[in-house]
C-alpha cells in the first residue's frame, strides 16, 4: 500500500477508473488516498486537512473525533462531497469524487450521503412528513411513492404518530429525529452526522445515540464526527484527528461500555 500512496496522484485515468470498481466489490464505501485541504490566508498555507488517510466498509459505525480546529468539519465536508480536496483522491462508493465538478458532486452527495447536523436545518413551516419527503421531490420521485417512503423512514425514527407536527410542535429530540429520517429517506450509502447531540441535553443525547445504534444494527454505515469522547466512543471505531492528520485509529470496546439505553426503544 505505501507503494500505491506514493504514486497515487500519478495515475492513469483508468487505473483510476479500475481502482474504484476494486473499492466497490471489496465493499468500502469511503476511502480517502493523501488527500489535503489547504487554505491560503494572506501568505499563509493552513493545511486543515494533511494527507489523511480513511478506509471506510459498508456497515461499519465510525466516529471521528478531536479537539476544536483539528479539522473535522473539514474533513467531513470533504467526505460528504460538499468541497473538493486541494491535493489527492477521494472514492466515494466507488465513484472519484475528487474528480468531479460541482453539479456531478452535487449529484453523487443527493444520492450517497444523508446529511444530519447539530441544529437539525429543517423548514420551519413544514410538517414533519414534508421535511423527510423533500429529498425525494429534488430527487425526481412520483408523490405516491414519496409519501410512502416519508412515512416509511419516520417510522424508523418511531416518529410516524407526529408527522403532521412542525418543527416547533416538536421537542429538540423530535426535531433531530425528523432530520434523521430526512438524511434516511434516499437510502444514502452513508449517514454521516456532524455533532448530532451538541444542541440536546444530555438524556436527549443519549436517545439520539441509542437510535444510531439501531439505525447501525439494522446495516446502516454512519459516520459520526464529534469532539466529545462519550459520544464517540457509541461508535464501533473512533478515528482520531489531529492538527489534520490521523493521529490515531482504534476499535472501540463499545460491548463493555454498551449505555443502558441501547435497546431499550422508550423514546
Ligand atoms: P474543527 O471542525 O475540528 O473545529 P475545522 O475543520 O473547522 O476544525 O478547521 C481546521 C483548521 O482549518 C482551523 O485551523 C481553521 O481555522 C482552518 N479553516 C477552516 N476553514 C477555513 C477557511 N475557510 N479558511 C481558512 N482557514 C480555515
Ligand atoms: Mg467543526
Amino acid at each position: 500500500m505505501a507503494t500505491f500512496q506514493t504514486a497515487v496522484h500519478d495515475l492513469s485515468p483508468k487505473e483510476r477508473e479500475v481502482r474504484g470498481e476494486q473499492l466497490k466489490r471489496d465493499g468500502i464505501v469511503i476511502r480517502t488516498y493523501d488527500i489535503w485541504k489547504t487554505y491560503i490566508m494572506g501568505d499563509q498555507e493552513i493545511h486543515a486537512v494533511s494527507g489523511v488517510e480513511i478506509e471506510i466498509k459498508r456497515g461499519e459505525y465510525v466516529a471521528i473525533m478531536g479537539p476544536s480546529g483539528s479539522g473535522k468539519s473539514t474533513l467531513m465536508n470533504l467526505i460528504g462531497c460538499l468541497d473538493s480536496p486541494t491535493k489527492g483522491l477521494y472514492y466515494l462508493n466507488g465513484k472519484l469524487a475528487s474528480d468531479m465538478e460541482d453539479d456531478e458532486l452535487a449529484r453523487i452527495r443527493n444520492k450517497e450521503i444523508g446529511f444530519v447536523f447539530q441544529t437539525f436545518n429543517l423548514l420551519a413551516r413544514a410538517s414533519a412528513l414534508h421535511n423527510v419527503e423533500l429529498p425525494l421531490i429534488y430527487a425526481g420521485i412520483p408523490s405516491s411513492e414519496r409519501l410512502e417512503r416519508a412515512r416509511e423512514s419516520l417510522r424508523a425514527v418511531d416518529l410516524e404518530q407526529r408527522m403532521h407536527h412542525k418543527p416547533n410542535e416538536l421537542s429538540g429530540g423530535q426535531r433531530q429525529r425528523v432530520a434523521i429520517a430526512r438524511a434516511l429517506v434516499n437510502r444514502p450509502s452513508i449517514l454521516l452526522a456532524d455533532e448530532p447531540t451538541g444542541a440536546l441535553d444530555s438524556n436527549t443525547g443519549n436517545e439520539i445515540m441509542a437510535l444510531f445504534e439501531r439505525l447501525h444494527e439494522d446495516g446502516n454505515t454512519i459516520v459520526l464526527v464529534t469532539h466529545e469522547h462519550d459520544i464517540a466512543n457509541h461508535a464501533n471505531r473512533v478515528i482520531h484527528i489531529r492538527d489534520g492528520k490521523v493521529e490515531r485509529d482504534e476499535t472501540t470496546t463499545k460491548a463493555a461500555t454498551r449505555s443502558p439505553m441501547a435497546g431499550n426503544e422508550k423514546f
